[in-house]
């Protein structure tokens, strides 16, 4: 019986196959020479990576005459199906289902904790088998942390082979984000949710989400948090850099959600997904590119969880916002008073300061309308300004800081308002029960 099997690892399948015939047996010529031989002398032939050897349809009519007069298995491991067309046609084709399920014993006698396990277990999938054994037995002589990175380093190396994903390398974790608490909350409790054990609990594979917002206040902060929370690697898909590429935007968007599907649980990132569809000459491409993801988005089985943002609502296409095809849409406003305290305390640990020596209730209220970015850089620029002075950062200069800075929120009025209006009904508070105080006069 003449078998095509496409596989994960062709050399892994070849392996465990009877008949494993050797690439490395002299050069080309001599190795088909050898190859034909061994198939009419009755021996069964499991050759890996039959893809890459041949080059003419002469040498697959060569081979099918042996297999004809032999009796004993002839199979042919392939990562992809480009054989010759004839050889195609008399065998039996069949698609070997990736099964990860075989590592588990190796990776239940790792000396690690059950959930350094459970992510060793996940971030596995899209390596071929036998990478997956090398890298088991390195993780083994690792402590716990490194084991787990070292993983996620090897994929993310894999990853950036695909030209139009960028894949990100990122620290920090929940408490780098200030404020946002029901979307921190959200975050937290859909960590689990891409498990097999939510699938039979009856709760769906998590989709993705997307988050609006005024400009500076923490979504590509929270982008990039996200696969750090949830140790998924994190991959930046480049919207308006796809129509550099010359090539058909459509195909390089699939073959990218190929591959990161390939690689899941995935973290894919496209951030202010509306800069694409002002490029006007091409609106109708990405309109139909968009679809074509959301379409994907909705019926995709694997964890490739979608992380959508946008600053200008009023361009995005209506299907893009239509219920059910995120499965949150969230609006991050200007910070309240409480959350502008906490984003004032991360960026003063992060620079080593302690935050009790400031009166941060009172630098807060000060700083009524300003972003997170905002607030960060009040924090820098204090900083500088004392740095000039040959002295520690003061709560003065804060003060100083603050009120010569004028927020962008002021100039961008009119957008604010706007983009309050519209999400009320249509997303989620990401704040959540806060009450932002209104903006600009009591006007909402
Ligand atoms: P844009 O729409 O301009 O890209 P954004 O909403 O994506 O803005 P970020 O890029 O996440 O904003 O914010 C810039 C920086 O400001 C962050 O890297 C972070 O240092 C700081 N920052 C913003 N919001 C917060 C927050 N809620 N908590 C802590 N830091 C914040």
């Amino acid at each position: 019986m003449f078998r095509i099997v496409r596989c994960n690892d062709p050399f892994f399948s070849a392996r465990h196959a009877e008949g494993r015939i050797d690439w490395s047996s002299g050069d080309a010529g001599d190795f088909f020479d050898h190859l034909v031989e061994t198939i009419r002398s009755g021996e069964p032939v499991a050759l890996p990576y039959a893809e890459h050897f041949f080059t003419d349809d002469l040498k697959a009519l060569r081979l099918l005459e042996a297999i004809f007069v032999s009796t004993a298995p002839v199979t042919f491991f392939c990562r992809e199906l480009t054989l010759p067309a004839v050889l195609m046609r008399y065998a039996v084709i069949e698609n070997e289902a990736e099964d990860y399920r075989a590592f588990d014993p190796a990776i239940a006698a790792l000396p690690f904790s059950a959930d350094a396990k459970a992510v060793i277990t996940e971030n596995i999938h899209g390596f071929p088998y036998l990478r997956i054994e090398e890298l088991l037995t390195a993780v083994a002589a690792m402590p716990e942390a490194a084991a787990v990175e070292y993983l996620l380093d090897n994929k993310r190396n894999l990853l950036s082979r695909n030209p139009v994903l960028e894949v990100m390398k990122v620290g920090g974790g929940i408490g780098d984000i200030g404020g946002l608490a029901e979307l921190k909350q959200w975050i937290v409790e859909r960590r689990s949710n891409f498990s097999d054990k939510a699938r039979d609990f009856g709760i769906p594979m998590p989709k993705g989400m997307l988050m609006l917002g005024v400009q500076g206040c923490g979504k590509s902060l929270t982008s990039k948090t996200i696969a750090n929370i949830w140790n998924f690697p994190l991959v930046r898909l480049d919207f308006v850099n796809l129509f550099r590429q010359g090539s058909s935007v459509e195909e390089l968007i699939k073959e990218a959600v190929t591959v990161a599907e390939a690689f899941a649980p995935i973290v894919l990132w496209i951030d202010e997904i509306e800069k694409a569809l002002f490029q006007d000459d091409q609106s109708a491409e990405i309109r139909r590119v968009l679809g074509w993801l959301m379409t994907w988005m909705q019926e995709k089985s694997r964890p490739v969880f979608l992380v959508a943002t946008a600053n200008n609502v009023e361009v995005l296409p209506p299907e893009l916002l239509r219920k059910g095809r995120f499965d949150e849409i969230f609006f991050i406003d200007l910070p309240a008073a409480d959350e502008r305290e906490e984003i004032l305390r991360i960026h003063l640990e992060r620079r080593h300061r302690d935050p009790k020596k400031y009166d941060l209730a009172k630098l807060a209220a000060a700083a009524e309308h300003f972003s997170g970015a905002e607030m960060e850089q009040i924090v820098v620029d204090g900083l500088v300004a004392d740095y000039a002075k040959g002295r520690e950062l003061t709560q003065k200069t804060l003060e100083e800081v603050l009120r010569r800075t004028v927020p962008l929120a002021v100039t961008y009025e009119e957008q604010i308002k706007k983009l309050r209006m519209w999400s009320r009904g249509r997303a989620r508070n990401a704040s959540g029960n806060i009450r932002v105080e209104s903006l600009f006069n009591g006007q909402p």
